[in-house]
This record gives structure tokens, sequence and C-alpha cells, in this order.
């Protein structure tokens, strides 16, 4: 396969470091309020990322972070609390409102077909991973204390701002970045926050530096050392992430191991953005979620099918005309698989090396819906064959495209999923025993992925 790096801006062949083996880290949500869909088009292409390296078979650790303390409203340390700021809003604690949206989230992972991780994480349950690499980083000469807070010295790490090509000059004079008088540089970031600007926080925990809590960036690096070790394949994110989040990660995870490069890949999804070209933000009032696609009557695996449709590394512009036209293809789609009947026969090889080529040339997977569509009219291919061709396909595409149309997962249970992919996830085999029958007791076939990749319920009408 060939994946755009980041790091080098190429397309490279892609190696992992122990194939069959791929180490695999995605930023995960910040829980303080809804997905919008333009973060959920991030975690559809990293899904199709997954789904492309386990079709072209790699056994894939896929760990996802989930955000519930220290993201501030700025990706740098300016701005305000996101958690408290939900609490605010909401007039809640902030464990409310992370336990509230963490379960949203993982209902719109089901509604969107998305594979649920091998491992999340949360970084409450992190705190010690995360001082242990900040003590490796004050041994090691990385840090600093101002007034009371733990910062890291951006100008000890020799290959700072490598990722985001940011050059020495803008590094000197930190362009565009807001100056907290407290740093020496002004790309230092915080490492643990002792004095908050906010007060009263009520997420605190103990520290050899004193109460208090982490910066942001720590908690990526030190989640993903310890369930990836201290050197892994592929990191992603949004594009939003370079210059700061994972230009962070990247200085934090090297300058406490010395292992240098960190990651191998670093792949990042470009933008949703609406018709002025305004991006999406989730603090901002442009926000339009999952949930207001489906109130509106389109199916979440419309809004999957819409993004299908464009590279992932192409500005995506999000329109109701867009949403209508996905609706239909995808309608029209499962209409036609629908009457290739139930009869088995055989991949065509042809096919499928066209739609492989497609998915390994940097996941293109709208020339992979080409092949789709090319197969499907193609008058010389038996039906049967069309149909095990086309369930092959949806191995990577996720289209639930055997499902007839209109097929829906009631909220009752997509709760019932994400709380059976935790117990599964957690190896409590009776508790996920339990959930089986109770959503098969509403009508739904449970089907597994295998243990290697975790969680993974997904149903089908019985
Ligand atoms: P957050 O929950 O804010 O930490 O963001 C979750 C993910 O969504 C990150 O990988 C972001 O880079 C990504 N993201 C944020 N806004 C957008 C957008 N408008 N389009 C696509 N991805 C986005
Ligand atoms: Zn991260």
């Amino acid at each position: 396969m060939k994946l755009f790096n980041t790091l080098t801006r190429r397309k490279e062949e892609f190696e992992p470091i122990t194939p069959p083996n791929v180490g695999l880290y995605c930023c995960g949500p910040t829980v303080y309020n809804y997905a919008h869909i333009g973060n959920l088009r991030t975690y559809l292409f990293e899904d199709f990322l997954r789904r492309a390296l386990e079709f072209n078979g790699y056994v894939v650790k896929h760990v996802m972070n989930v955000t519930d303390v220290g993201h501030l409203t700025s990706d740098a340390d300016e701005g305000e609390d996101k958690m408290r700021k939900g609490a605010e809003r909401e007039k809640k604690t902030v464990w409310q409102i992370a336990a509230f949206y963490e379960k949203a989230f993982f209902e719109d992972m089901v509604h969107l077909n998305l594979l649920h991780p091998t491992t999340t994480c949360k970084a409450t349950d992190h705190i010690a991973e995360m001082i242990a690499q900040i003590k490796k980083l004050e041994e090691n000469g990385y840090t600093y204390i101002s007034k009371d807070n733990v910062y890291y010295d951006t100008t000890q790490f020799e290959h700072y701002g490598e990722l985001a090509q940011l050059d020495k000059q803008e590094l000197k004079a930190g362009a565009r970045i807001e100056v907290d008088p407290n740093k020496k540089n002004p790309h230092d970031f915080v490492l643990w926050f002792v004095k908050s600007k906010f007060g009263g926080q009520d997420m605190q925990w103990e520290s050899p530096w004193g109460r208090g809590f982490p910066g942001w960036h720590i908690e990526c690096s030190a989640m993903s050392s310890k369930y990836l070790g201290d050197q892994f394949d592929i990191h992603c994110g949004g594009i939003d992430h370079i210059p700061v989040h994972h230009t962070n990660e990247i200085a934090q995870a090297e300058g406490a191991t010395g292992q240098h490069p960190w990651v191998k890949y670093w792949m990042h999804g470009n933008f949703l953005v609406l018709k002025d070209k305004e991006k999406m933000a989730k603090s901002g009032e442009n926000f339009l979620t999952l949930n207001a696609l489906i109130a509106k009557g389109y199916g979440a695996l419309d809004y999957r099918y819409f993004c299908l449709q464009s590279h992932y590394r192409k500005e995506l512009m999000f329109s109701w005309e867009g949403m209508d036209a996905a609706k239909t293809g995808l309608r029209r789609l499962k209409e036609k698989v629908l009457a290739l009947g139930e009869k088995e026969g055989e991949i065509n090889r042809q096919y499928l090396s066209q739609f492989n080529s497609a998915v390994a040339d940097d996941l293109n997977m709208p020339q992979a819906l080409a092949v789709v569509w090319a197969l499907m009219d193609d008058p010389r291919i038996k039906d049967a064959d069309k149909l095990a061709t086309v369930q092959e396909f949806d191995r990577v595409l996720g289209l639930k495209l055997t499902e007839p149309p209109g097929f829906k997962i009631p909220p009752e249970v997509a709760k019932l999923i994400v709380e059976r992919d935790a117990a599964r996830e957690n190896k409590d085999w009776n508790k996920s025993d339990e959930l089986r029958n109770k959503i098969e007791s509403l009508g739904f076939k449970v089907k597994d992925l295998p243990d290697s990749q975790a969680g993974g319920t997904t149903v089908e009408p019985k």
C-alpha cells in the first residue's frame, strides 16, 4: 500500500515495523459536547484506513483516546477549559459531562459503522502514565518551571517543528502564537498546570510539582507509548493537529525515550467545510451533529457515503444537495445489490484487483466507489459473482450494502452495542453475552468480528 506521510509530504510504500502487525493511534474526541460531522469525517477517514489495512492482511492494533480533561479552546495553552465550559453550559459536573458525551460519541460510531478500536483509553485513567512521562522529560532536561507550572522547553529538542515544517526563523519569532509571558520561548507549552488561570478546577491530581492537571498534549504521547510501545507505525488526526498538538506530542515522546522517529507514518484528514469555506467547529455556532442529519431524514450511512465520495486529503464542502445526492446514490446501490439475489458466487479477481489498487493508492475511495458501480453495471458478470465481490468490497466501504435500504439501528440497540463493545474490550465475556441476549431480544442478530479486532459488535435484522 502507498500512504501519504505528512512527515515527508510524500506518498510512501507502507512498511510496518513488525509486519503483519500495525500499531495505529488516532486522536479521539474531546467529550464536552457532541461530535460535529466535521469531526466524524476524520473518524471515517481513520476507519477506511483501518479497514483497508485489514483488507490487505495486516493485523491492526487500533488505539483511540478520549480527552476528558485539560483541553483548552485553543490548541495552544490559551483559551478556556473545554470541559469546564461544557459543565457551566449544562449546569453539570465535568465528570457528568464527560460520561454523557463519551457515550454519545460511541453511539455515533455505531450508527456510522465505525469499527470499535482495539483499545480505547480515557485521559483521566492515565494520569500516572502522564506524570511518569513528564518526570522522564524532566530527567532528560526538557522542562522548566515557571509560575509553578511545568513547561516543555522546545529549544532543547532538536527535531522540534519538523512535522509542521516550522522553520527556525518562525520558531524564534513565534509568529501567530499568543505569547504567554511565563514561557521562555513562544512554542513552549505546559506539561502540568499547578496554577490555572481558571481556578476551582474539579479535576485535579497530586503530582511531584503540586496538585493540578495535565496539559492536553501529554495524554496522547503517554497513552500511545503505553499501548503501542516506544515506536509505532501510524498516527492520525485532522490537519489542524499538525502545527501544535502532533508537533508537541513528538517533542514529548521523543524527548522522553530518545527514540527517533517515534512514529513512522503521520496521516491527516482534511476538513469538512461549509459553503463559505468556514470550518465547522465545536466551539462555533455552525455546528451540525449526526443526530441533526438523522432528524432531517438522512441515514448515518448516507453521510458515510457522502464522505467516501471525496479523497481524505481534500477539503470537503458540506451541502444539503450533496447529502441528497449521497442518499440517492446509496439507496440505488443497495437496490442493485438486493436485486442480485442470494446465490453464492465467486469473487471476481479482476474487479477485486482494480478495487484494491484504488484503496491501496493512499485510500482513493472515490475511485474505489467508481469500481463498485462499474462492477454493478457490467453485464458480463453473473449476479452471484457480483454479490460475492461487492460483499468483499463492503469490508472496506462499511456501507452495509446487503442490508435492505432503510435499515437503521434504533437508539436503544446502539446503546447496548456501545456497552457490549466496552465489555468485550475489557474481556468481560459474561456481560458481553448478557448484552448479546438483550440485543437479540430486540430483534437483531449479533455478529462479532474476530477477537483480534476487539469490540466490534455488528448487528443485522433477524
Ligand atoms: P476534537 O474532538 O475537537 O479533539 O476533534 C476530533 C477530531 O476532529 C480531530 O482529529 C480534529 O482534527 C478533527 N476535526 C476538527 N474539526 C474538523 C473539521 N471541520 N473537519 C474534519 N475534521 C475535523
Ligand atoms: Zn492526540
